[in-house]
């Protein structure tokens, strides 16, 4: 078992693996394997934390047994987040082992630059990369002279419109790049952004899988399933607080509303954790356009994030917690008040209910006669 299977199990090379490996995966979910449960965390993880790293920390590829398992278990969190009827649950799992394979890939690269590869901990680098998404010929580095280690490359622009998107903000917007010779200019960490949208097109081949529920694997698997939807409905916010009150925001966000007033653009998971807060305490997709008018945040990337955090029923997968939003450096957790709280939602929830008849942002709104604005007219 090659460990960077597990570590990578969407490369082509893993999937061979799994099918060369001759493993009956019902039968090892009627057996109760322990990749079962693995799956199983892996998607609740997902769903709930944006990560598919293992609760007790990240997964280390030192082979053997849990490689195994760990790879095994990538095909049967498939089928659990198919068996969850839901296409914002099937595109949030894709983003979460997109979000954390692109860590992964980090520490790799950081790994390789510092020459702290190890046999016990296998990497990739960066043309490993490319090459699994055919990238190899889309992306070329930019030499400096005297250093080894790229900081620009020069993209193919059919590459780069696939995988990236305007609603990212302006300087994603291709007026906005250096463009010549069909090649647009990128950083190394603006590439790594455009290959996680790679990896996440990877991770959606093929789902969600039609099965017939009650039937075979399906069956086996209804427990967990089951399991699934109950934390999903207990962690899905139904009921919104729905008051805005700017002043009792947690700290993070509003570091990070007032990070976009002074038309700082937010990195994609700062404005997809600001887009989630604002939608869980029940803002509208107008109300959060009006909210953010003189920030750096679009109308139109705001629309298609609030759009991706709402589900067909109407209601929202939870923004992410406090510990997701602190290992990417959102939160500083001011005066330890993680302990009050897990999330920000939450934060904000005790802090109106604390509160004496707090203020309706909305309210002041209409007062100021700037209705129009909220119902639509904002952009
Ligand atoms: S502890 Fe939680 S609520 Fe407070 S700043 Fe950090 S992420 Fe935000």
């Amino acid at each position: 078992m090659d460990p960077l299977h597990a570590k990578y199990p969407f490369f082509e090379a893993a999937r061979d693996a799994v099918a060369e490996a001759s493993v009956s995966l019902p039968e090892l979910v009627a057996a109760d394997a322990p990749a079962v449960e693995r799956a199983r965390e892996r998607v609740e993880r997902a769903l709930l934390e944006g990560t598919v790293e293992p609760e007790d920390g990240p997964f280390e590829p030192s082979g053997g047994t849990d490689a195994r398992m760990e790879l095994l278990s990538y095909p049967i969190a498939r089928i659990l987040v198919s068996l969850l009827d839901s296409a914002p649950a099937v595109r949030k799992y894709a983003a979460a082992e997109a979000a954390t394979a692109a860590e992964r890939f980090r520490a790799d690269f950081e790994a390789d630059d510092d020459d702290l590869q190890s046999v016990s901990t296998p990497t990739i680098d960066l043309d490993d990369v490319l090459g699994e998404f055919e990238l190899d010929g889309a992306v070329r580095s930019e030499p400096i002279r005297g250093s080894r280690d790229p900081t620009h490359y020069r993209m193919g622009v059919g590459a780069y419109l696939r995988l990236t998107s305007p609603s990212w903000g302006v300087s994603w917007r291709l007026v906005n790049r250096e463009l010549a010779d069909g090649e647009v200019r990128v950083t190394r960490e603006e590439l790594l952004d455009a290959v996680e949208v790679a990896v996440e097109e990877r991770v959606l081949e093929g789902l969600p899988f039609e099965l017939e529920s009650g039937e075979g694997i399906a069956a086996e698997l209804e427990s967990g399933v089951a399991d699934l939807k109950r934390l999903l409905s207990e962690r899905t916010y139904a009921g919104p607080v729905d008051v805005v009150v700017p002043d009792l925001f947690a700290p993070c966000m509003t570091n990070l509303i007032e990070k976009a007033e002074r038309g700082v653009e937010l990195s994609p998971p700062e404005s997809f954790a600001l887009m989630a807060f604002l939608t869980g305490i029940g803002m509208s997709p107008d109300e959060i356009v009006a909210f953010c008018a003189d920030t750096s945040l679009e109308a139109e990337g705001i629309r298609y994030q609030t759009e991706y955090l709402r589900d067909d029923r109407g209601t929202q997968y939870p923004p992410p917690t406090c510990e997701t939003l602190s290992n990417y450096g959102i939160c500083h957790n001011e005066e330890d008040h993680m302990r009050i709280a897990a999330d920000p939602l939450s934060y904000y929830e005790k802090r109106v209910e604390a509160a004496d008849d707090p203020t309706d942002w909305r309210e002041t709104q209409a007062a100021d006669g700037t209705e129009g604005a909220i119902d639509g007219e904002a952009d």
